[in-house]
């Protein structure tokens, strides 16, 4: 098992390297470690699931509203059966809550029956439009106004952080070589590839580029120019886990030209998320949150469920997608050179992520990748960060076998010495303590870290000594 962080890079070449190791990136280095090659994940940043996968609704889509015979609508509907199955073997908290589109005015309400046809058309058959009664008896803190909705119920909520980390510490353990701090700057193609990174050469026979916002920049190097990526910005607020009793669905708005528009939905961590905003913007690395973003937020929310914005935002974040101002994922093979790109993962790469996966293993083949010998991968069993299932410090036999499990550091998120110890000693420890809070929830409740920053802080850097 090798996780390196530093120093320089194996000679030997490899015989596929993925750069990117988010959702989608981390979920195709697994999908090639079930192959008997060298395979190696490399990413920029000190830990997997930095760039865009870390900041997301983290819906496990049904892809009901996807463009039908679109690439996106075949991966998300086959991603999310994958997703849901590894989810429930590997211990990744899912809640299936179901979605309502609500109708607010007569415009949305005509635009019902057109999104569950076109749901029949992706290949959904369990959505169906329901009146403003039942709407109601579902949501009662629902704002005036509603018409009716589309209810889609197999609509989920699902941990994003948990998703990325255990993919890797899969692929890790079968034998992936995960390189972070470690970024693409230049690279010279040809048998092997040479990669120029910040860590130094690295030769790789296949290439697959999972960059996110930076895909258009990757293939660039590789003397492609198949698409440019133009980050559109999504702000969220985070409210306070006393908000999570005043929804019980996934609340969706009928869609409009900018994406899927503003939703309220409660998270596996107990909270409630309003969000996400969508702008376009020039800057990748603008992941700032904005005044006019969250009163936009704000004045959209109190629509929806006017008592949520009486209760405490806890944070505020924001994550950029990868538009391409197509609407379908720009995956590309170049089986001449070697190489396949992955860009335009947009605003549904979680949910698809395993399908993208397994397709890109199929067009890694069509470019001469031997693809026999496939085994099954050693099942992983991750810490459950989900309100809905059995955490640590309630679990009094697990406490009686290690009385880390007893002792709370984190008192908000209710985070024990020892899920912070498993997290440190982990296959894929973290890199900093916003990995740390990915890993466990410490730092990420209420107070955000105000009381337990300095304990936290202290038990990470003596687990990295
Ligand atoms: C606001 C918002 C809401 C969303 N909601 C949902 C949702 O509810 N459900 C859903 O399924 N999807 C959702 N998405 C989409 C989903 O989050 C993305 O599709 C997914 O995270 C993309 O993953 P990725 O691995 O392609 O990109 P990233 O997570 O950005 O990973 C790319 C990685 O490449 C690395 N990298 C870049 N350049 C280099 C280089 N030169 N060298 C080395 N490494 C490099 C980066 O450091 C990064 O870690 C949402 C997205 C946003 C922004």
């Amino acid at each position: 098992m090798t996780v390196t962080t530093g120093g320089a890079l194996p000679g030997a070449p490899y015989d596929v390297t993925v750069v990117g190791a988010g959702v989608v990136g981390s979920a195709i280095a697994r999908e090639l470690a079930r192959l008997p090659l060298r395979i190696a994940l490399v990413d920029a940043s000190g830990d997997v699931g930095d760039g865009t996968s870390k900041a997301n609704t983290a819906i496990l889509h049904t892809g009901f509203d996807a463009v039908p015979g679109s690439l996106e609508s075949r991966l998300v509907r086959d991603g999310q059966r994958r997703l849901a199955a590894f989810a429930a073997d590997s211990g990744i908290p899912v809640e299936p809550l179901g979605a309502l589109l609500v109708a607010w005015d007569e415009e949305q309400r005509a635009a019902l029956p057109g999104l569950a046809a076109k749901a029949v058309r992706n290949g959904y058959r369990s959505a169906r439009i329901i009146p403003a009664e039942e709407v109601r008896a579902r949501e009662p803190e629902l704002g005036p106004g509603v018409l009716g909705a589309l209810h889609v119920p197999d609509e989920s909520i699902i941990c994003p952080w948990t998703t990325t980390l255990a993919y890797a510490t899969q692929a890790v353990r079968a034998g992936t070589d995960l390189h972070l701090n470690c970024r693409l700057q230049s690279l010279t193609p040809g048998d092997p590839h040479v990669l120029s990174t910040s860590r130094g050469p690295l030769r790789t026979r296949h290439l697959v580029n999972a960059a996110g916002l930076y895909a258009d920049e990757v293939d660039r190097l590789m003397g492609r120019a198949d698409f440019t990526v133009t980050p559109r910005r999504g702000q969220l607020i985070v409210f306070d886990e006393l908000a999570r009793g005043l929804v019980r669905h996934i609340l969706l708005p009928v869609p409009g030209a900018l994406g899927k528009g503003v939703l309220v939905s409660p998270t596996v961590y107990g909270n409630v998320m309003l969000g996400p905003t969508a702008e376009d913007l020039d800057d990748k690395t603008a992941t700032g949150s904005t005044a006019e973003g969250i009163a936009l937020l704000r004045e959209k929310g109190r629509r929806i469920l006017p008592a949520l914005l009486e209760e405490e935002a806890t944070a505020v974040y924001a994550g950029l997608r990868a538009a391409t101002g197509s609407e379908d994922y720009a995956v590309r093979a170049h089986p001449a050179l070697r190489y396949v790109t992955v860009g335009g993962i947009r605003s549904t790469g979680l949910t698809a992520s395993m399908a993208i996966a397994a397709h890109v293993v199929e067009l890694l083949a069509d470019g001469g990748l031997a693809v026999s010998g496939a085994k099954d991968l050693e099942p992983v069993r991750m810490p459950n960060l989900g309100e809905a299932f059995p955490r640590p410090y309630r679990d009094q036999r697990l406490i009686a076998a290690d009385p880390e499990y007893g002792r709370i550091v984190c008192h908000c998120e209710r985070v024990t010495r020892g899920e912070i110890r498993d997290a440190l000693t982990g296959t894929v420890p973290p890199g900093s303590l916003d990995g740390l809070r990915r890993r466990t929830r410490a730092r990420g409740g209420r107070c955000q870290g105000f009381y337990c920053g300095a304990a936290v802080r202290a038990l990470f850097e003596e687990g990295r000594r």
